[in-house]
């Protein structure tokens, strides 16, 4: 061989050499190297029960750096995040967010409701099909028995083949077993007659030992004790004077001021009253000492599998509806509540990672003002009076017909007609409505009385679109009434349950692995969770979502 063709030969190889290597680097750059989702070792879904979009501005000052400053510093602020249907409550609210759709669809039309089959009324979770695991009494036979559609954790659970796992914590059943789903390895709740975290035979047919644990040290005595203020109340400007006529008392206190020194046990068999500790912020400290025992106890985000971990803050709530939306003590538990979403996300950080999770926050429902506090500032309010309408519902029944079984049953300002009769005297079914109607609607303080008909044949009003959204055709009334703007049945304290923007308007910050930094003020509708951590995770949204992706949350 010449030297000419050995350096023909060298150079030949040196090309086959360098093309080879070219064509490498074009399939890693046209593939192999690239990841079309992200991969958080958890999700971590915080539901805060009663939360208006308007306490993370108006406690802001208040605020640690850390905690709720933290994830909307580092995350991303949807401003302007609604429920999309009115009626809002605890077991819809939960089940909105988890399955991306409306009452309308996933069937949890209240956290009670009147059952056309029974003729009586159910509660959104009881499953007398399963028993209770983790304590003697009846609170554990629950279930998603009436949950229509898959989770987001659901389908994380499929697209994992299962092996990504899903826990659920929360004081209220409901809270912890909706936002869970179908497919959840546990969803745990607080018994508060025995102080102890439960679940039901519809999970396990026993309690892990991590979580009969913490049963048995009975970690959760040592939240039994008076409630002050966190810091020195003088410094709670942003709400109205401590003593006021809004507030019920706890069992025991003879006015609501702090501290507040309820009655912690029965004086006589000196028996804990556990319910007391869920109306006071420390039942949302419970919850959170009870998912970091979950994550430690289940290896929650340890492996490649994403995992799921529900926690709802039910505490919040309680506290709401006890004092009012303007009320030091919402104040006290909100600060609080911040500095346990501080220690949460430190824990996460030291034990999943810093970038290895995905974190979204919202709220079940917003809050009404208590309708003496805006009486005695001059907003239009008024009373309701229910055993009256009650009493106007019967006479006119008697009037129209002689008798009062034409109505069934009632349950979230629906009526249910007895189809059954009406058949049988041979009257006219839209008839019999629209005479209901025409009566009913002189009474006062009410705004509307629609027929199934007018709510199902959905026009372009605001409104009426709400109510459509938490009408489900099967399992709703034939005749449902709407208030006039503020009027309520409670005379104290907070409620929801309105289809009005204090009650509609509430956070929703994501935050971590996926998430970008910023904000936007366009509405986005509580529906649209579900799907943008769908998007995060490249799995299925829930099989009847009908949100869409927050885009700007985490889009490259
Ligand atoms: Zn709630």
């Amino acid at each position: 061989m010449s030297n000419k063709t050995f350096l023909n030969i060298l150079i030949g190889g040196f090309f086959i050499l360098v093309v080879g290597f070219l064509i490498r680097i074009n399939q890693d750059s046209s593939g192999s190297n690239i990841s079309i989702n992200q991969n958080p070792k958890l999700v971590v879904g915080i539901v805060v029960d009663q939360m208006r979009y308007q306490y993370l501005t108006k406690y802001w000052d208040h605020f640690s750096d850390n905690g709720f400053k933290k994830l909307i510093g580092k995350g991303f602020n949807a401003k302007s995040n609604h429920y999309g249907y009115a009626q809002t409550s605890t077991g819809p609210g939960h089940t909105t967010v988890a399955t991306g759709t409306y009452p309308r669809i996933h069937g949890i039309i209240g956290n009670s409701w009147f059952d056309k089959k029974s003729k009586k009324s159910i509660y959104c979770v009881d499953d007398d099909n399963y028993n209770t695991v983790g304590s003697s009494t009846n609170r554990g036979k629950k279930s998603p028995v009436n949950l229509l559609t898959s989770t987001l954790s659901d389908e994380n659970r499929i697209a994992t083949n299962f092996k990504g796992k899903t826990i659920g914590v929360a004081i209220k059943d409901r809270g912890s077993i909706l936002s869970s789903g179908h497919t959840a390895n546990a969803a745990y709740w607080f018994d508060s007659e025995e102080g102890s975290f439960i679940t039901s035979t519809f999970y396990v047919d026993e309690l892990p030992s991590w979580a009969k644990e913490f049963n048995d040290s009975r970690a959760v005595d040592q939240y039994l004790k008076p409630w002050d203020t966190y810091y020195d109340i003088s410094t709670y400007t942003e709400s109205g004077p401590d003593n006021n006529n809004y507030e019920s008392n706890f069992r025991g206190e003879e006015s609501p001021v702090f501290p507040h020194n309820f009655k912690i046990k029965n004086s006589k068999t000196g028996e804990p009253y556990y319910w007391e500790l869920a109306s006071t912020p420390y039942g949302n400290s419970l919850v959170a000492d009870f998912s970091i025992k979950a994550i430690e106890g289940e290896n929650l985000g340890k492996d490649n599998y994403t995992d799921f971990l529900l926690i709802d803050f039910s505490s919040t709530d309680y506290v709401g509806h006890q004092f009012g939306a303007n009320s030091k003590e919402v104040q006290d538990t909100f600060i609080r509540l911040d500095l346990e979403i501080e220690r949460l996300l430190n824990y996460f950080d030291k034990n999943i990672g810093k970038d290895e999770y995905t974190l979204f926050l919202t709220a079940d429902h917003g809050a009404t003002n208590a309708p003496g506090f805006l009486k005695d500032n001059k907003i239009p309010t008024n009373y309701f009076y229910y055993n009256q309408w009650e009493k106007h519902i019967e006479s006119t029944l008697k009037n129209l017909f002689g008798r009062t079984d034409i109505i069934v049953g009632s349950s979230n300002q629906q009526l249910f007609l007895n189809h059954e009769l009406i058949d049988k005297l041979g009257l006219d079914l839209n008839e019999v409505k629209s005479s209901i109607i025409k009566k009913l609607q002189s009474f006062p303080g009410i705004e509307d009385v629609y027929s199934s008909e007018q709510i199902l044949n959905i026009s372009d009003d605001h409104y009426i679109r709400l109510i459509r959204n938490g009408f489900n055709t099967k399992l709703s009334g034939d005749l449902m009434y709407t208030m006039m703007p503020n009027w309520t049945y409670y005379r104290k304290g907070s409620t929801h349950g309105t289809r009005f923007d204090h009650d509609t308007h509430v956070p929703l910050i994501l935050y971590g692995n996926g998430i970008n930094q910023g904000s936007i003020s366009r509405r986005t509708d509580v529906i649209d969770i579900a799907p943008t951590i769908a998007a995060v995770l490249g799995i299925n949204s829930p099989s009847s979502s009908t949100g869409e992706v927050i885009y700007e949350a985490i889009d490259d």
